[in-house]
């Protein structure tokens, strides 16, 4: 497994693979991995011939400076799991390597954009495709990886490479969770013992509309849904919804057929997201 920190150095490497017209996948991350990550990977080492994955805690997409100063960065931990899973080349650049001056970023995501995370982290999603674009142009990926975990993510990165009509597939999947169906991610590492124990509220309430979403209809399952975390103590929740799949508007409707439910909360001082296909 090669790793590089430049543009020039990852693109010498790649070059050979495109000439020898390999599939080349590309799964960004911003390290801290975990099995989650390791999913992605493996997904791409079966449609791919050459798997790229980027580590890079990307500031633009920050909206609180305090979350990524303590954002979690175990570099020598993160390449011993890579060297592990069959990765071929992992490019971590510094900072400046991706924004060598700065930069004014701004595209149209339609209004999807400001829904949800992006009503709690104003411009999260204009930095957050600000950055893969970066990544994209850098790889020039035949296909790239991400995780319905954040399932808003990938909507606005789709949005993205339709915007600049870009020639990569997107392939989105599926949530990898504790055993006890906590989400796995990178934050949970501050969770303290009793937060990680709160926590569990948000899968639970998601496995509840999922296998009540037959028999209630969806004010109940929200209202039932809501009262479950908000009773429990350490846990404040930002949002919980039951949303179209496409433009993440409420729905009504059960008969819809691209319904998700999306939940957000702050359990102690870590801000967590997790969602569930419905339909
Ligand atoms: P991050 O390092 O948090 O930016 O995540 C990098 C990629 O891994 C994103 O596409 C995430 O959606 C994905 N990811 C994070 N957590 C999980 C998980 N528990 N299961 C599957 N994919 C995940």
């Amino acid at each position: 497994m090669e790793v590089v920190n430049t543009i020039t150095a990852l693109r010498s490497l790649l070059g050979p693979i495109k000439l020898a017209k390999q599939k080349i996948a590309l799964v960004p991350t911003m390290g801290a991995l975990h099995k989650g990550h390791l999913s992605l990977i493996d997904l791409a080492k079966q449609q791919a011939d050459f798997v790229v994955c980027s580590i890079f805690v990307n500031p633009t997409q920050f909206t609180d400076p305090k979350d990524l100063e303590k954002y979690p960065r175990p570099l020598e931990h993160d390449l011993d799991m890579l060297r592990t899973s069959g990765c071929d080349l992992v490019f971590m650049p510094p900072v400046k390597e991706m924004y060598p001056k700065p930069e004014n970023w701004h595209i149209d995501l339609g209004p999807a954009e400001f829904l949800l995370e992006g009503e709690f982290r104003k411009g999260h999603y204009q930095g957050v495709t600000q950055i893969v674009k970066k990544l994209f142009d850098a790889v020039t990926p035949d296909l790239a990886f991400f995780g319905q975990k954040d399932f808003q993510q990938v909507l606005m990165i789709q949005k993205m490479v339709n915007y600049f009509s870009m020639p990569v597939r997107i392939i989105t999947c599926p949530i990898i969770r504790e055993e006890d169906g906590l989400a796995m991610s990178s934050r949970n590492i501050h969770l303290s013992a009793e937060d990680r124990q709160d926590a569990l509220v948000l899968s639970k309430a998601l496995y509840y509309v999922r296998d009540h979403f037959a028999s209630l209809n969806i004010p109940e399952l929200l209202q039932e849904a809501r009262a479950m975390i908000q009773s429990t103590p350490g846990v404040e929740l930002d949002y919980f919804t039951i949303a179209d799949g496409a433009t993440l508007m409420p729905v009504l409707d059960k008969g819809e057929s691209n319904i998700v439910a999306l939940v957000a909360a702050r359990v102690g001082q870590t801000r967590l997201i997790d969602n569930m296909i419905l339909s």
